[in-house]
Formats: C-alpha cells, structure tokens, sequence
C-alpha cells in the first residue's frame, strides 16, 4: 500500500499550469489547450485520481483547464461577479446577504482551481474590498448587527489554512456572543482528504465543546466519481462528531443528469452527509460552458424527485447577478 501524503506538500507540488500538466500526464493524452487568464492548480493526490478516467470524464471537465474559457463570445455572456459579492459585501471579507448570517472570506485560496468556479473571476484578481483584511472593521460591524447568529467560512477554501489559524478564526468569532454557528464551506475533502486528520478534529471538537458554537460543515461535491476511498475513511469520524451537508453545482456535461445526481446523493447519504443545496449554475465569465437553462435544470430536478426517496434530494436553488440572493429554483410538486 502507497503511504499517505501530506497536503501542505501536496499544494507545494501541485500542478501550477498548462505547461506543467501536459508533461504530467500520459503521452496518449491529447493536447492540454493554453489557458493564461485563469490559473491551473492540481495536487498530485487528485491528478493522479482523475486520471484513471477518460479525457470527456465528468472529472476532467471540472478540472482540467480548456481552451473555451477564453472564448470571446463566451466571455461576453458571463459576468465577472455572477451573484452580486460586490453589491453585499460591508467590509472587507464580510458579505452579508441575509439577515441572520454573513459570508467571511479568511482566504482566497483553495486547493484547487475548479474551472466553473462562480468565484474564479474574483480569485483570480482578488478586489480589495473582498480579500483585503482588516478586523477592526468586522468587529464594529458585528458589534453593531447582533442579529447575525451563522458565520460562514468560505472564500477561497477555508481550510486552507493550517490548524493554528483556522483556531485563532474560530476564536475571533466566538467573542461575539450573539454567533451561535460557525458553518465552513468547503472543497477539501475531495481533493486533498488528507488534510481531514486527527490534529483538526480535535480542535473543532474541543472548540465546539469549550464554546457551545454549533460547527456545520458542507461538503462541495457534483459527481460520484469524486469519491475516492480515502475520502470515505478521512470524513468518517468528522461527520460522526458534526452535522455535514452537501453543495452541488448543476453543471453542462459534467452531472446534467437525474440519474447522475440520484447516484451522487446515494453515496454521499452513505457517508452521513445530507444532500442539501443543488445550484444552478451561476452565468460565469469564463465558464458559460457549463452553463444550462432554467428549464433544462427544472426538467432534471423533476426527475431527480421522480426517481429518488424526498429525503435524499436537496433543494434546488438560484442565486442572481441582482445579489437577492438564493430563490428555489423549482417548488416541490
Ligand atoms: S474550491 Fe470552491 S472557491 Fe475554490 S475554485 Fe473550487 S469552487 Fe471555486
């Protein structure tokens, strides 16, 4: 059996462009097309995973750069900032949409570059007002909106950080008393399940029990062929200490299918995480082809309903450039 990598060595080997990754793989692969205005960032761990499917594979599509996401056509139907950060945010790496909860960006980066991102636009120039940091300013914003109950860590991917920071984060937060959940959005588990070790799970255990702070976390996963056996064995006793739910993105090509969801939702339902949110896809600047219509997305939630048990199917939802914020997409017949 191959011994286990690190993830902070895995990032440092990562794959950091087109050039870089046509060497990487097999000489039977065709051609990687350039791409130069979005970066290419692929740990070894998940190259060598999406490697064992096809060039057309629904892996492959989400993660391997294309020539199509400069297409100037395409470009010109996305938007730069496709649900509105820009209009919400209040201060730096504070978006606060809702009533009750904000969005915090503690990071831009991620441990990947998903190239349908709704955010790759942002990651990639980083506005200041987004990814600048200053703590003064979300403190007397906290301070002055104590009905803000849920922080959302999300960026860039939260964990990211190493252990110390994603402490002193956590810690930040709890000297608000009206924060009673502290959710993170993340794509981690997927592509690095390494980083789920025991050093993190015992800090969000003892900081959730010295706290009280309700720890939630979402897994952001669209396929099955997403699950690789170490992802089952590093998420199992997170989920057993934690409430985990799941994030879909409704992608072109990739799981534009009811059958392709229900067996996503199977697996996932196995691992203890609840099938939450399905997005439609958001209209994305360099990334419209992955985008389908809203009728598209309705005909294949309504088979998803048709063909799967009510609790395994998450909400199907849409978020619009006017930074309304989430709407179901479809209402349950
Ligand atoms: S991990 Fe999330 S934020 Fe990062 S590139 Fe992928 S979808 Fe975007």
């Amino acid at each position: 059996m191959k011994a286990e990598t690190n993830w902070k060595d895995e990032l440092k080997n990562a794959i950091r462009s087109t050039k870089e990754l046509q060497a990487f793989l097999p000489q039977n692969i065709q051609p990687i097309e350039d791409v130069l205005s979005y970066k290419t960032l692929l740990p070894p761990f998940f190259l060598n995973h999406l490697l064992k499917y096809p060039q057309d594979s629904p892996l492959w599509r989400q993660f391997i750069p294309s020539g199509i996401e400069e297409d100037l056509v395409m470009q010109k139907e996305g938007f730069f900032d496709p649900i509105g950060d820009l209009v919400k945010v209040k201060v730096p790496q504070l978006i606060h949409r809702y009533p009750n909860r904000v969005l915090y960006f503690p990071t831009s980066s991620c441990p990947v570059a998903c190239r349908y991102c709704f955010r790759k636009n942002e990651l990639e120039e980083k506005p200041k007002n987004l990814f600048g940091k200053d703590k003064e300013k979300i403190i007397y914003y906290l301070n002055k909106n104590t009905n803000i109950e849920e922080i959302i860590f999300s960026g860039g991917d939260p964990f990211v950080l190493d252990n110390n920071k994603i402490e002193s984060e956590l810690l930040f937060f709890a000297q608000f008393p009206h924060v009673k959940y502290i959710r993170f959005h993340t794509r981690f588990p997927v592509i690095l399940p390494q980083r789920l070790d025991k050093d993190l799970l015992h800090l969000l255990q003892q900081f959730r029990d010295k706290t009280n702070i309700q720890l939630i976390f979402s897994l952001h996963i669209n396929h099955e062929d997403e699950i690789t056996p170490l992802l089952k064995e590093k998420i199992k006793p997170f989920t057993i200490s934690f409430p985990w739910i799941s994030q879909t993105v409704l992608l072109k090509n990739v799981n534009d299918k009811a059958c392709a969801l229900k067996n996503l939702y199977a697996q996932i339902t196995l691992m203890n995480i609840r099938p939450y949110y399905l997005h439609h896809p958001d209209k994305v600047k360099g990334a419209m082809h992955f985008y389908l219509s809203r009728e598209e997305g309705r005909r294949i939630y309504k088979e998803l309903r048709q063909i799967s048990s009510g609790w395994m199917v998450p909400h199907y939802i849409i978020d619009d450039a006017n930074a309304k914020g989430k709407e179901l997409a479809a209402v349950p017949e």
